[in-house]
């Protein structure tokens, strides 16, 4: 057996719950992220009642949801930067959102949100991009390291 094999193997899953914990959201250990990002655009200021999200994209296939009392409920953002339909899964009790799937991707990328993860996993999704920067109000700083975009960039 090989290093990379016994690491996979004995790794354990990233979760993520909402504040009751009705339900939980699992990454497992091998999947990486194809982008991590803070957004600071409007409907990630509201839907984080703060200046931003940080976020990070997977192939929806390595996401699995547990929601054994059945409250993922989903909203389809209508007015979006690509034009279609962005939808958001939130719990129907306690309202956190764990992820969004953009139109643009059609239903193949799921954007965690990463403030939802538990242990202190959001270390491990460190924004490398921040969109939306022309929305970021005086009081924050960029992030150092990250690459700045006024908007979003047509290849998110
Ligand atoms: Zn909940
Ligand atoms: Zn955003």
């Amino acid at each position: 057996m090989s290093d990379a094999t016994t690491t996979a193997a004995t790794a354990a899953p990233t979760t993520g719950t909402c504040l009751c914990g009705a339900i939980t959201l699992t990454i497992p250990a091998a999947a990486v992220p194809l982008k991590s990002m803070s957004c600071y655009c409007t409907h990630c200021a509201k839907n984080a009642g703060g200046p931003y999200q940080t976020n990070a994209m997977f192939a929806t296939t390595d996401i699995s949801v547990s929601d054994p009392q059945g409250q993922l409920r989903t909203y389809s953002i209508l007015d979006t930067f690509s034009g279609k339909p962005k939808e958001k899964a939130f719990c129907g009790t306690c309202g956190c959102t764990f992820y969004t799937r953009p139109g643009h991707h059609e239903g193949k990328m799921t954007v965690v949100k990463t403030g939802i993860l538990d242990a202190g996993a959001i270390a491990s999704f460190q924004p490398k991009v921040e969109l939306y920067a022309r929305d970021r109000p005086q009081f924050c700083q960029a992030l150092e390291g990250t690459k700045q975009f006024d908007t979003m960039p047509m290849t998110h």
